[in-house]
């Protein structure tokens, strides 16, 4: 094992990185969310897998994730030989030990597999169903997730619990085909999960058996309770322009699920090359080691949605950038960990009325803000820049000398860039302005919060303004 792959996750405190690489798990399903699910294990290192399907790869969104838009030849060929090549590529690690069988279940195979815990994401019911009885038969963790067009939910079974089987298999079902958002959300929740019962990072830090996990978009929660929204229209193609800012993990799930909702025009901006130890998390990367990371995320844009148009700029957003010259774009969206850039395209967001929603992510959790202009007001008087840039600037002057920071998993970059991309679509398609995040309620708005170590995970917080800038009411 390869330990630079994983070398700034072992940081966190109490993280074992053995306890993953030993862990042997089988995941059933061959659709975007089986593939996205892998994507986080992959990530996380988890990569003595069972994979079953008896999946056939179609033309349809479900099928871009792991092979870009597929070809004709491979039309009707199994899918879990191209997820197997696809897997090779991403992490070495799964040489040897990564296992695809091609069927829906099969007991015999798994049983000589001997795996720690089982992971459905089949929107099959009677798959689950054979997933569920054979782990409580074997006392097994078991977590089946199933994802549709605008909601997806996973809950998982612990060995010592009593759940009747029908409540998990009914609860979390979804008819309709897999969304690649809906899917991203849960599949970086599921990956959460699983670490959870091989890698607890203390004793507070357990996964949540029988607890019903939600990601909505027809509820203002975004969960489950509040208000039901109106449907978003399903198209192949969405007529809208981003501009994504860093291609990080964050940016790199960002860009691929705003490709695989079709936007007409996805243009990336970053100036950093790519590192050995980005591959494991920066999943579009591919082993492109030493290229700059905006070019090789145009790239993979191009192979999941062919006809979207992409200019990568390998450079630092400055202030007055020409990249927002043409003011071409209808939305702008922030992957970025910097205070100073952020500053900037609010700036832009301001001045041009244009909406803005960043991600940002530590370790195991991730946060959404948005500016919906008219709506709600900016990230500056959501988070005072100025005064952030100043507390920043002391406690480097103190760190200095000290170790660097922990720096985020696949985790929460997966569950909000995949968020980030479906709160675009509810913002463009809404109904009314209830419908998106930001709506204020007096002095305050909304973020979207993904919190590995609350019970309840994923949920939306109200905010106060922090500041009055002037500038974007
Ligand atoms: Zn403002």
């Amino acid at each position: 094992m390869p330990d630079e792959l994983y070398d700034r996750q072992t940081r966190i405190p109490g993280w074992e990185q053995r306890k993953l690489d030993q862990a042997r798990v089988v995941v059933l399903g061959s659709g975007t969310l089986a593939q996205q699910l892998l994507v986080n294990l992959a990530g996380l290192g988890v990569t003595n897998v069972l994979l079953q399907s008896n999946g056939r790869i179609a033309r349809t969104k479900e099928d871009y994730f792991l092979f870009g838009f597929p070809s004709m030849e491979s039309i009707g060929k199994p899918r879990i030989d191209f997820i197997e090549r696809e897997l090779l590529q991403l992490n070495e690690n799964f040489k040897g030990r990564l296992k695809t069988f091609f069927s829906p279940f099969d007991e015999g195979d798994i049983a000589a597999f001997r795996p720690d815990a089982i992971v459905s994401a089949e929107n099959d019911p009677a798959i689950v169903e054979h997933g569920l009885v054979y782990c409580i038969r074997h006392k097994l963790p078991f977590i089946a997730g199933s994802a549709g067009q605008h909601e997806s939910r996973f809950q998982s079974h612990h060995p010592s619990s009593r759940v009747g089987l029908d409540s998990l298999v009914r609860s979390i079902w979804c008819e309709e085909k897999q969304n690649p958002q809906t899917s991203g959300v849960l599949a970086g929740g599921m990956a959460d999960e699983l670490r959870k019962y091989f890698m607890p990072l203390d004793e507070s830090d357990l996964p949540s058996p029988e607890k019903l996990h939600k990601y909505s978009l027809l509820r203002t929660t975004r969960t489950e309770g509040g208000d039901t929204l109106e449907p978003i229209p399903y198209r192949d193609m969405h007529p809208f322009k981003a501009l994504v800012v860093g291609a990080g993990a964050m940016g790199n799930s960002v860009a691929a699920q705003l490709a695989l909702a079709g936007f007409e025009q996805i243009d990336i901006i970053d100036r950093d090359t790519i590192e050995f130890s980005n591959l494991s998390r920066q999943f579009c990367f591919r082993g492109k080691v030493g290229q700059p990371k905006a070019k090789v995320l145009s790239e993979r844009v191009k192979e999941y949605s062919p006809s979207t148009l992409t200019n990568p700029h390998q450079r630092f957003l400055g202030a007055n950038d020409v990249v927002f010259d043409r003011g071409e774009y209808d939305i702008l969206f922030g992957a970025v960990d910097s205070l100073r850039v952020r500053k900037l395209i609010n700036a832009y967001a301001v001045l041009h009325k244009l909406p803005y929603i960043d991600g940002g992510s530590s370790s195991l959790n991730g946060k959404m803000r948005v500016y919906f202009p008219g709506i709600n007001r900016c990230l500056d008087c959501q988070l005072d820049f100025d005064a952030e840039l100043a507390k920043e600037q002391n406690t480097t002057r103190q760190a200095r000398g000290c170790a660097q920071a922990a720096p985020s998993v696949i985790i929460p970059n997966f569950v909000i860039g995949s968020a980030m991309v479906g709160e675009a679509l509810r913002f463009f398609y809404r109904k009314s302005d209830k419908e998106v995040l930001g709506s204020e309620i007096g002095a305050n708005t909304h973020s979207l919060v993904y919190n590995s170590s609350e019970r309840q995970r994923l949920y939306v917080n109200q905010e106060r303004y922090e500041k009055t800038c002037g500038g974007c009411t």
